[in-house]
């Protein structure tokens, strides 16, 4: 054996249990007690042992209305790693007029060399053709098993509706996951011309700008178009109780439809851009709402109604999120891959709003599932990949952007108090961060190809 961890308490979906666990190749190779010998032993002790998250919605390096991220393939994936997520999923963003499979290349260039944890790619759809369907179809045999599709104005997607739907069906022909973010574009459009009228066209105006119904509305549009299509549906970081409505609706009919929520929903509302200083930070697509729906988010969390957290990992200096000034042109995101799972802890299973078992279905399990990475990722069982969280559920910790890994020169939980820290992150059986320090190697991270769907 290579590695044994002694005495730690193993957290799955299913179960909680006292066990010591034997790693070999990079695998889970035994779980019981009195194992060994191995090569090192460590005592694990009062931590608990969940399997590594799996981080199904990043962008760890992209460029977004013409700015590029601060962080890179590199300095993201050690930020997840200290964070103790050890498999992203990233989106793949084509530019104007790229093959979707040259733009996958593109993005596994940038992987290469840099990538400190495993990763897997969604592509993402920009007014869909004909050919762009032979190559979802290409891709998703190659194990690029999910797409995404954009509802704004990013994708022009009101005027490419109907190829959208034909992109749809051909996903659900191949076994492949739509990924779809849902807001509506007219009702956004309409709202930034009254605010413009108004003059509130400003940052202190950017929730009124893309309102909860937009959410709705275009929620309830995704799953039924995804229905007409037959093809399964992920609607991301849902935010509102408009948004899981929709979700509700298309889970009782049968649909295979499922939701994921973000971090900033559960644990921020609007009222942060009444009066903080640089509201800009809490800028994302769709806005933070209001007080009552991180409640609702938190149910639905807990209850099954969501099936996931990701972060929507999406880092940019404060500079660049001040540079403009009109709601339409502020720049949307923020670095959270290195606070999810502490915050999503300290937050939820401390204060009795999400149960142990839910903080692991919710990081790893269910996106694993959902992806066609389990059981390879996703949870601890023998021959599983040895991608194991060790967590200290007792360190105090105060939020400080000069403590995190991130290139953003500020941090949003800035100050924030949580209970419960990674204290070892271990990816393949390789033991990549001991205490808050990244000790792996770049270019570690390989890529996944990923099964077809199957409903979990
Ligand atoms: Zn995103």
């Amino acid at each position: 054996m290579d590695l044994i961890l002694r005495n730690g308490t193993v957290v799955t979906a299913a179960e909680t249990y006292k066990a010591d666990l034997g790693i070999e190749g990079g695998t889970i190779k035994q779980i019981g007690t009195g194992l060994g010998p191995a090569k090192r032993e460590l005592d694990v002790a009062g931590k608990y042992l969940f399997p590594g998250g799996v981080d199904v919605h990043t962008h760890v390096e992209f460029t977004l209305l013409g700015e590029t991220t601060v962080d890179d393939f590199h300095s993201s994936t050690i930020m997840a790693a200290c964070g103790g997520i050890t498999t992203i999923v990233d989106y793949v963003l084509p530019n104007p007029g790229q093959l979707l499979i040259d733009a996958v290349e593109m993005w596994n260039g940038r992987a290469k060399g840099k990538t400190v944890i495993d990763y897997g790619l969604h592509p993402t759809l920009f007014k869909p053709t004909e050919r762009t369907r032979g190559e979802m179809a290409e891709l998703a045999s190659d194990g690029y098993t999910s797409f995404k599709i954009f509802m704004t104005g990013l994708a022009e997607f009101d005027h490419y509706a109907p190829d959208y739907l034909k992109a749809m069906a051909q996903a659900g022909k191949s076994g492949a996951m739509i990924n779809i973010h849902c807001e509506d574009q007219c009702c956004i459009t309409f709202l930034t011309e009254q605010l413009e009228r108004e003059g509130k066209n400003n940052v202190r105006h950017f929730a009124e700008s893309r309102p909860r119904i937009a959410e709705g509305i275009a929620a309830k549009r995704a799953v039924d178009m995804a229905l007409l299509a037959d093809a399964p549906v992920y609607l991301v970081h849902l935010s509102c109780e408009e948004g899981l409505d929709a979700l509700n609706d298309a889970r009782a009919r049968g649909q295979a439809a499922y939701g994921e929520t973000r971090p900033i929903y559960l644990h921020l509302s609007k009222d942060r851009f009444k009066d903080e200083k640089d509201p800009e930070r809490y800028v994302g697509w769709p806005p933070l709402r209001d007080a009552d729906q991180m409640e609702v988010l938190w149910q639905a969390l807990d209850s099954g109604v969501l099936q996931t957290l990701a972060t929507d990992h999406t880092s940019f200096s404060m500079a660049q999120k001040k540079k403009h000034k009109k709601v339409e042109d502020l720049v949307p995101g923020m670095s959270a891959l290195e606070t999810m799972l502490p915050m999503l802890y300290s937050e939820g299973v401390l204060k009795n709003r999400l149960k142990l078992s839910r903080f692991v279905d919710v990081t790893a399990t269910a996106p694993a599932k959902l992806f066609g990475l389990y059981p390879q990722k996703g949870t601890i069982a023998i021959g599983s990949d040895a991608d194991i969280l060790v967590f200290d559920p007792k360190k105090p910790v105060t939020i400080r952007q000069k403590d995190l890994h991130s290139r953003q020169d500020w941090e949003l939980f800035e100050g924030f108090k949580v209970t419960g820290w990674p204290s070892m992150t271990i990816s393949r059986g390789e033991i990549i961060v001991e205490n808050g320090k990244f000790l792996g190697e770049a270019g570690r991270g390989k890529l996944i190809k990923r099964k077809t769907f199957t409903s979990p």
